[in-house]
């Protein structure tokens, strides 16, 4: 039936196959879903133990696809997945600070959906899977899961660092070397303050940063860790003073995050 259609991409689940399709479509590109099921039913196409969904567009669109994707998918990817289970939030926020924001990330609820969590880390691992790395380090808590799938797909080591009495430390029991080449894993920053104390430990252990893989950047790229950053998702984070909040001239109602009541 798809002839004329080639695979721009091959996904391990539906919902990211479905997301690019919906952007591609948006975009007037012409797509279909060749889907196991499917794949099994045709001829010629080899079965695969996985599950893959295939993604594909007609043959005289396909670099024009190509390079879209490249550009924007991830991102999108990134913010549509945050979204969905809860980790991104758009609204009106009180934040801590006691200023007032139009998006809020409930970090916690990335690894409460590990099907979501397991495919964003997958895509992160991707973008690092030509470096040289021996292990990859995240910040506990968030940063435990991230950094453990991350290793995971680029099948590195893995270890967690915590604060002890305020100071970065790795927790005890893991094989930590000198020279050894790290890269950190972390799952939303704004300042990058945690990230910074790890590249001050691995320092100390006489360790390498190669790189940071964030899930989200909040400084929209600004902060310089002195190594590649990878960042799924870029965002510009916005906050105002009370009296200044566009938000609150609109009279959109203010929610406090993490509370019920609003
Ligand atoms: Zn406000």
């Amino acid at each position: 039936m798809s002839n004329n259609f080639k695979t721009l991409k091959s996904f391990p689940n539906l919902f990211e196959a479905e997301l690019v399709k919906e952007l591609l479509e948006e975009n007037d590109f012409t797509v279909n879903i060749l889907n196991e099921y499917t794949a099994s039913n045709l001829p010629g196409v080899a079965g695969n133990d996985f599950m893959m969904i295939e993604l594909q567009v007609l043959i005289e669109e396909f670099e024009g696809a190509q390079e879209f994707i490249d550009d924007i998918a991830d991102a999108y990817i990134a913010d549509r997945m945050l979204t969905e289970v809860g980790a991104k939030l758009d609204g009106h926020f009180l934040l801590t600070s006691g200023k007032h924001s139009d998006q809020y990330f409930e970090k916690i609820k990335i690894i409460q959906d590990p099907e979501k969590c397991s495919a964003i880390c997958k895509a992160l691992a991707e973008r690092f899977a030509d470096e040289d790395i021996d292990i990859v380090i995240g910040p506990a808590y968030g940063a435990i899961v991230l950094g453990f799938e991350v290793a995971k797909y680029l099948k590195k080591a893995f270890a967690f660092s915590q604060r002890n009495d305020g100071k970065m430390s790795f927790r005890s029991g893991f094989d930590l070397e000198p020279g050894m080449k790290a890269l950190i894993i972390e799952d939303v920053t704004t300042t990058g303050g945690s990230i910074f104390e790890v590249i001050e430990l691995l320092k100390e252990k006489q360790m390498h940063c190669v790189g940071v893989g964030l899930l989200v950047d909040r400084s929209n790229g600004t902060i310089d860790f002195g190594v590649p950053v990878e960042a799924m998702l870029t965002v510009d984070a916005k906050s105002w003073e009370a009296d200044e909040c566009p938000l609150c001239k609109q009279n959109i109602p203010l929610t406090k995050p993490g509370r019920s009541d609003k």
